[in-house]
């Protein structure tokens, strides 16, 4: 008997491990590793997942299996394993991690179609009473005929036949008319030949068909020749030609033009990418960090490696974040890989992310370019991943299982035995450490390609501002420079870094803020009690009347939010055109999009946007940037608030003199002083990366110790609060040596959707001082998840402390 071990789709973690079920005799050939089948679970019939099949179980009486799902492996053996490690790494269920590597179209319940890839003749004969002359007809036609599902397999195997979702609506899978020879070569040119000078467009098709060797598509050829239908329906009608219907992938990324060609690196570069090659070629794993300037030539370095890596047969991953706001980018990828690149990213629609991912599947492309889970691309011959702006918190996702791409990238690079680069010009603390330890190699390319100067930034202090009088948003020196650029038809870009809730509270005349004596993080305001309290460690202070240091009483919150600062900013500057981006104005699919090329237009003089303007815009008419404050996040309740300050310091300001014209940067401030403004504004990464160090050593932070992050959520306060108690209770008593409980406390945001939210946090040094314990109280607290809904997540190398 054979026996397929299954996960099953049942999220509770009393039975998150695998179930053996007996493969019917008529699934024998179908049911392989990798596949998703229909098991009897209890009286339901559930979908599971195929891990592992064995000749034996140490059961007695086993369950068939119903049926099956895919009818050729959707996960690749490798994914399978990984799995396995995510659930151990992320303290996931199986069955999230086996999902979050497959596109959402095998998640919800789409109907599903078999097209024919063969002509009718070369399928079975009771194909072909089936097919009847179609060469797409519904899978139900299909399961109620009756054949059997081996024979279903052994032709999609051999490509005879596809099985693919339907997925409604306008996206629905695109035909194109494809115009080929329908005789031999030789022929072909006799027929040439023999035509008469009054058949001149004929033998012009002919021609072309002959030069371009094969199909094309009609529109093109009648495009490129300039001929109408007429010539092609006569060689039709003659037998020459023959016009077929093929399906065309919806290409959100098409009409790529010019492909171009490798740049002849500069020395830095060619530094930079030949341990790179070398690891290629020696088929060796290696994680690469590279820190390069904005501008320093980073993305032709990866071009090139995968340029390698392509002629080694072999395939690669490019992740970049948020791709959606970087068409740009991709644009380099299409422009040099032409269509063997796929790209996937979250402003796809569920078909789209379904065509780019079967491109995948079947191995019609070798460079996926995407968003964080493109990570999960099932290639199997991978020569190299690449992690552009390696630092973005996007890396991380926050839902289950939350796993972080850099670790998956490292585990796939493992396992393929091949390179892996980071790239960013503000590395992550914690990559900088590892390279400086050397367990990442660090490349590094200090030179912008074109030897331009970095923008000049100025630093504008906002107390001087209020002593003179301005009470408004806008500094007199940023006054003054958006007016001349208005005046000199030169565009602007203005950021207000307003990320959350801004819950700290700061002094308006010194710029002081109320920070906790023990964690270093801003304290956060409560309302219900009027009180500051730490969210990290729970301290608790009154809310203050008059700045502690100052003994002003213009002490209080602080942020504003883009649509105020828009009112203002239109009252300021009359005659200005503005074009705002936040949340609001982009939710809408395509409004980023159609905002940005109005303001590429030059429809607009001033951008004013949340940090979503910050990455990738690439406008040559933007000579001035300006942050409005950028203390709003400099005080985030989140110890890793000045690295985030910095981060996105020196990539907004890389938005001013991209090009021709100069550039320059006005950050406005309350503490000009502060080592992150100061080291930003002369991009000295390393003297900024020293200071925050000797910070986080102090507070024993990453990267000096890792932190877990435990939410619980429950609608009614007291049992959030109790529940809380208990479980931290409990992981005091089994936490092992090197692990540092603090909390619980309440989440800066006490209360979202009804729901009241605390917190605990570990810091550790050994994962395992906290795995066990932590084990220990989600099964502890299964009963009271399922029944009294309360909501327990936990959370390894949390970004995100709201
Ligand atoms: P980064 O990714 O580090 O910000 P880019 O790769 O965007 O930098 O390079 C900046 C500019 O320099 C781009 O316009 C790119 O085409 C150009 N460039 C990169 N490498 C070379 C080279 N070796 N020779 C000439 N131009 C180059
Ligand atoms: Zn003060
Ligand atoms: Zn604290």
């Amino acid at each position: 008997m054979k026996v397929a071990k299954v996960v099953v789709d049942v999220p509770v973690s009393s039975i998150d491990s695998l179930f053996d079920y007996e493969i019917p005799d008529e699934l024998l050939s179908v049911v392989k590793p990798g596949v998703r089948v229909v098991v009897p679970f209890g009286p339901r019939k559930i979908m599971g997942f195929v891990i592992d099949i064995t000749g034996s179980s140490e059961f007695e009486k086993l369950k068939p299996i119903h049926t099956v799902m895919d009818y050729a492996p959707v996960l690749t053996p490798e994914l399978l394993n990984l799995s396995k490690w995510l659930q151990e790494e992320t303290l996931c269920f199986r069955v999230s991690a086996l999902q979050a590597m497959l596109p959402a179209v095998f998640k919800a319940k789409y109907e599903k179609e078999v097209w024919l890839l063969a002509d009718e003749g070369e399928l079975p004969f009771d194909w072909q009473i089936l097919t009847q002359g179609r060469e797409v007809f519904p899978f139900n036609e299909l399961e109620e005929s009756g054949i059997k599902a081996s024979q279903i397999s052994s032709l999609v195997s051999e490509g005879l036949i596809e099985i693919k979702y339907v997925v409604k609506g306008k996206n629905r899978v695109k035909k194109d008319t494809y115009i080929e020879l329908a005789l031999e070569q030789v022929k072909v040119i006799e027929v040439i030949e023999e035509l008469g000078k009054q058949a001149k467009r004929q033998k012009q098709v002919l021609e072309y068909l002959i030069d371009t060797n094969g199909e094309i598509r009609l529109k093109q050829l009648m495009d490129d020749l300039g001929v109408t239908r007429a010539p092609i329906k006569t060689l039709e009608d003659k037998g020459i030609i023959r016009l077929v219907q093929k399906e065309v992938y919806r290409d959100p990324h098409a009409n790529s033009n010019e492909r171009t060609k490798p740049l002849p690196l500069t020395e830095q570069q060619q530094q930079v990418i030949e341990p790179v090659l070398s690891r290629i070629d020696e088929n060796k794993h290696e994680m690469f960090l590279l820190h390069g300037v904005t501008g320093s030539g980073k993305t032709e370095v990866y071009l090139q490696s995968i340029d390698r890596v392509l002629q080694e047969g072999k395939e690669a991953i490019v992740l970049v974040p948020e791709i959606s706001l970087t068409p740009q980018m991709v644009e380099r990828f299409k422009s040099r890989f032409g269509d063997d690149v796929a790209v996937l990213h979250s402003g796809l629609s569920t078909g789209e992310k379904y065509d780019e991912w079967r491109k995948i599947h079947r191995k019609e492309v070798k460079v996926v370019v995407g968003a964080r889970s493109a990570v999960f691309a099932p290639f199997e011959n991978l020569g190299i991943i690449i992690i552009d702006e390696e630092h973005e918190t996007t890396y991380k996702q926050e839902d289950y299982p939350k796993y972080h791409a850099r670790e998956v990238a490292k585990y796939r690079g493992q396992y393929h035995k091949c390179p892996v680069i980071l790239g960013s010009a503000t590395p992550t603390l914690e990559s900088y450490a590892r390279a400086q330890k050397g367990v990442y190699q660090l490349l590094e390319l200090s030179e912008r390609v074109n030897e331009q100067a970095l923008p000049h930034m100025e630093i504008v202090d906002m107390r001087k501002e209020l002593e003179k009088g301005n009470r408004t948003m806008f500094s007199d020196p940023l006054v003054e420079k958006i007016n001349d650029r208005i005046k000199r038809g030169e565009q602007v870009v203005l950021m207000l870094n307003r990320r959350g809730y801004s819950t700290f509270v700061m002094c308006r005349e010194c710029g002081e803020t109320v920070q906790c004596e023990h964690c270093d993080i801003s304290m956060t305001y409560h309302r219900t009690n009027h009180k500051l309290k730490c969210h990290y460690c729970s301290d608790e202070k009154p809310m203050p009347n008059q700045c502690p240091k100052c003994e002003s009483e213009a002490i209080r919150f602080f942020g504003t939010g883009t649509q105020k600062v828009e009112e203002a900013l239109q009252q300021q500057f009359e005659h200005a055109r503005i074009i705002r981006m936040d949340v609001d104005t982009t939710s809408r699919k395509g409004a980023h999009e159609r905002l940005l090329k109005k303001f590429g237009n030059q429809e607009a003089d001033i951008l004013l946007g949340t940090q979503m303007i910050a990455k990738g815009l690439d406008f040559e008419n933007v000579t001035l940037v300006g942050v409005i404050a950028a203390d709003a996040i400099l005080h985030l309740p989140d110890f890793r608030a000045a690295e985030k300050s910095f981060q996105l310091l020196t990539q907004v300001s890389g938005r001013a003199g991209r090009h021709e014209l100069p550039g320059e940067v006005v950050v406005q401030t309350y503490t000009p002083e502060h080592y992150t403004v100061e080291l930003a504004a002369q991009y000295d990464y390393e003297s900024f990366f020293n200071r925050e160090m000797q910070i986080r050593r102090r507070f024993a932070y990453p990267p000096y110790y890792f932190l877990v992050l435990i939410n619980i959520s429950h609608e009614n306060h007291v049992k959030v609060v109790d529940a809380s108690q208990r479980i931290a209770n409990m992981l005091s008593q089994r936490l092992g040596e090197s692990a540092l409980l603090m909390g619980p406390s309440p989440s800066p945001m006490l209360r979202i959707k009804d729901r009241f939210r605390y917190q605990c946090m570990i810091k550790y040094k050994n994962r395992q001082d906290v795995d066990e314990p932590l084990e220990h109280v989600l099964n502890s607290f299964q009963k009271e998840m399922n029944k009294e809904e309360l909501q327990l997540t936990v959370d390894f190398e949390p970004y995100y402390f709201m």
